[in-house]
């Protein structure tokens, strides 16, 4: 009788430790959509995150937040050493960037108000 006990423990630890090794981890991240409808989606720790996801409460689409603040649509495009975008900025000179600039910084205005004041 002890001996059976002792087989059927030593069978269930085994399985125990195969099945732990395989969780892979797990990270929640964080998303807000225009209406400031917040809410988390999980991802495996490996995954490649988006920079987007469509909001669970509405139909916009929502950016991913990053210690509470949106992340940079552009700056999260540019996965290689150099986007399009970045030779253009470079390139051109300030007067001719102004329309785009404009732009860019209602956005960005809108992004300050909404997250974390920088200055
Ligand atoms: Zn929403």
């Amino acid at each position: 009788m002890a001996d059976t006990m002792r087989g059927m423990r030593l069978g269930g630890q085994s399985l125990e430790s195969d099945k732990g090794v395989e969780l892979s981890e797990r990270q929640r991240v964080d998303f807000r959509c225009a209406k400031n409808h917040e809410f988390s989606v999980v991802f495996s720790l490996t995954a490649e995150l988006p920079t987007t996801w469509e909001c669970k409460s509405c139909d916009a689409v929502a950016v991913r937040l990053e210690d509470g603040v949106e992340v940079d649509l552009a700056e999260e495009n540019s996965d290689g050493p150099r986007t399009h975008y970045d030779m253009v900025l470079e390139r051109r000179s300030r007067e001719e960037l102004e329309e785009l600039l404009q732009e860019m910084l209602i956005s960005m205005r809108k992004r300050r108000a909404e997250g974390r004041l920088s200055a």
